[in-house]
């Protein structure tokens, strides 16, 4: 059974995964899948051919303080930087996929663009995190230091909570205590074995 999680900035994607790990349930990170594939040599060349040199390290690594800051203020180089990178964290996925498949262990996909990718459709039920906009952007503030302005243009970048919540089979919310989120994520796990 793949659960496919997914959630807007701050919403407690992150939380919720952690209770599930917590729970002895595997957790494939679609970040840490992508961190890994940035880093393999070919999308180092690749990155390096597409964006200049000025973008690998002296150690032969991607700079990706560097990359990110250029890639967040030019969309089109953000679309070619996922381009690149979002091909082969599917395929990852599907081999992933191809081992679990069909079995009784409940396994987490945990993937921030879950839906805008469509990895969703790998997945055999798709949990999203929901939380009130204002709850939102006080979490974020706390945990980040940002300011509310550009807490709300990422906001503003991401899915609408509303349309991610129509394509979700299950939605948790997330406006109440941590104890009651917990509670939550056990019962959904309870109700799905
Ligand atoms: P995401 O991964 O969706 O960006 P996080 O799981 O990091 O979100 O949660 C955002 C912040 O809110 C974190 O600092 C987290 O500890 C906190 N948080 C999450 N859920 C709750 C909750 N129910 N009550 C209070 N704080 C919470």
């Amino acid at each position: 059974m793949i659960l496919g999680l997914t959630g807007n900035i701050g919403s407690g994607k992150s939380t919720v995964s952690n209770f599930l790990l917590d729970m002895g349930i595997k957790i494939f990170d679609a970040d840490i899948i992508a961190r890994d594939i940035l880093n393999s040599e070919d999308v180092i060349k690749e990155v390096s051919n597409i964006f200049g040199n000025e973008f690998i390290t002296i150690e032969n690594i991607v700079d990706k303080k560097k990359l990110k800051a250029e890639v967040f203020t030019n969309k089109k180089k953000l679309e070619k930087l996922n381009s690149l990178i979002h091909p082969k964290v599917k395929l990852e996925f599907i081999k992933i996929r191809t081992k679990y498949i069909g079995k009784k262990e409940i396994i987490v996909f945990d993937i921030p663009l879950l839906f805008e990718v469509k990895l969703d459709k790998l997945c055999d039920l798709n949990v999203v995190v929901d939380i009130e906009p204002e709850i939102q952007i006080k979490r974020i503030k706390e945990r980040d230091s940002l300011c509310e302005e550009l807490i709300c243009k990422i906001i503003e970048s991401q899915m609408r909570r509303e349309e991610k919540n129509k394509l979700a089979d299950i939605v948790i919310e997330n406006n109440g205590t941590i104890d009651e989120l917990k509670y939550k994520v056990n019962e959904m796990i309870k109700n799905i074995k």
